[in-house]
């Protein structure tokens, strides 16, 4: 199934607008994160830093909710949050650890936690894996060019992107808006996520992006026990608002859409570099 597998979807939000003020779409992840560290059923979380330049990522090991809201929000760019997981067990002793990841990002973290090699503090301290729906991503040279270039905006000016629509939208400091079309940006992606089949995070406890649900608002899929567990403890607690998703326009429809575009184009990709490579080693 393309979506995953999940025990529930939803549509929701964050309760408390300090936290939703500043987050991309629902603030689902600094929200669940800050619920989690609260209860101590995380005592850190891997999120993207704010880094040294202007939307360049670092990750890091946020203990506290300050922390955690200085992450928040999108940044088009790799930050290698998989790069701190064993540093958070080490460095900075976390028994319970949560971490924010792009779908490849959440894959190599299953994967660190069925074959640790290397790895070994890692795999019993995964407390919370939250998955962000990911269609594509930049290098961070390809983004300052859809930026300063094709947007016309400083980088530093910039105090929001956004993808959606088919629109890369940069929000300045001055309330401004810049959009260009998606088209225009398909040639700085990373070569990597052509042959990328993962949409939604289908490996993550819980999952979330814009996609499916009006602005402000974001998808939310509940996909194990562990996420399950939280969620629960947060709704109950009244962390999140939610409406039925099937009430919701776009609703599931665009998401299943999307993953299916995402798969389909991406598998061709795989099929074309295998057959280039079939070419040139006809022993292969
Ligand atoms: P917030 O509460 O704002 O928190 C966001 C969290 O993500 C923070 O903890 C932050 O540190 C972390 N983060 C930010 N940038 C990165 C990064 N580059 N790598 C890893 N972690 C990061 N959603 C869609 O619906 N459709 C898409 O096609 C789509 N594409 C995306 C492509 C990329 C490269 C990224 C990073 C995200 C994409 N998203 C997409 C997800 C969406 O932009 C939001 O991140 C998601 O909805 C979570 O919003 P929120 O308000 O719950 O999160
Ligand atoms: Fe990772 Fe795939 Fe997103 Fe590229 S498209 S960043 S490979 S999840």
């Amino acid at each position: 199934m393309v979506l995953g597998s999940y025990k529930t979807a939803i549509c929701a939000r964050a309760a408390d607008q300090d936290i939703l003020a500043k987050s991309q779409d629902g603030g689902i992840v600094t929200q669940l994160f800050a619920f989690a560290l609260e209860e101590g059923i995380i005592d850190g979380a891997v999120v993207a830093g704010p880094g040294d330049e202007p939307f360049k990522p670092e990750p890091i090991v946020a203990t506290t909710r300050a922390e955690l809201l200085e992450a928040r929000g999108t940044r088009y760019t790799i930050c290698p949050n998989m790069s701190m997981i064993k540093e958070a067990t080490r460095s900075y002793g976390l028994d319970k650890v949560g971490i924010v990841g792009t779908p490849c990002q959440i894959q190599a973290l299953r994967k660190a936690q069925l074959y640790p090699v290397g790895m070994r503090s890692v795999p019993d301290k995964i407390a919370l894996a939250l998955g962000i729906f990911c269609m594509e991503n930049f290098p961070y040279q390809g983004l300052e060019a859809m930026v300063e270039d094709l947007c016309n905006v400083k980088m530093e000016s910039a105090v929001k992107m956004d993808i959606g629509k088919g629109k890369f939208s940069v929000y300045t400091e001055r309330g401004a808006v810049s959009q260009i079309p998606l088209k225009l940006t398909h040639k700085f992606e990373q070569g990597g996520c052509h042959v990328c089949l993962d949409y939604v995070a289908n490996l993550a406890d819980v999952s979330t992006g814009s996609v499916g649900t009006p602005d402000g608002w974001s998808t939310v899929f509940v996909r194990t026990k562990v996420g399950e567990d939280v969620w629960g403890k947060a709704i109950e607690a009244g962390y999140f608002e939610t409406k039925d998703i099937a009430d919701v326009k776009p609703g599931l429809d665009l998401v299943t859409k999307l993953a299916n575009e995402k798969i389909s184009k991406n598998q061709k990709t795989i099929e074309e570099r295998a057959a280039f490579k079939n070419l040139r080693n006809p022993y292969l």
